[in-house]
């Protein structure tokens, strides 16, 4: 029986890319004059672009939403995005209610009234 596991399930991201990435790209990079785009450099940046980056993470494939990024900075604002995505679901998990620590339960101690006479 063959296995039905593709090698691509690990890779969303492919998958969502259309089919004339290779033009828009392309565009983007020409838009930049191959120059890296970010606000903010990173610290291994060298100033020339070699990745498409979405502004906004997701589906907007629009040259709106695309710039023009060297990897070091591409990481960086991935990290950046990864960080604030994970505290976002810290923020809104619920925490398990604690005990209150300071409240002891009757009876230990040793000085509760109902031993006294
Ligand atoms: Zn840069």
């Amino acid at each position: 029986m063959p296995s039905k596991r593709s090698r691509w399930n690990t890779s969303h991201r492919h998958d969502r890319l259309p089919p004339d990435w290779q033009r828009i790209r392309a565009e983007v990079k020409a838009r930049a004059n191959g120059q890296c785009q970010a606000k903010h450099h990173a610290k291994g940046c060298n100033g020339i672009g070699t990745d498409c980056d979405h502004i906004i993470p997701g589906d907007d494939n629009s040259l709106d939403n695309l710039q023009w990024l060297s990897s070091a900075c591409h990481k960086a604002k991935t990290a950046r995005e990864t960080a604030a995505r994970n505290s976002w679901y810290r923020k809104t998990r619920l925490h398990p209610v604690e005990k209150n620590p300071g409240s002891i339960p009757p009876g230990v101690g040793g000085t509760s009234p109902g031993t006294v006479d």
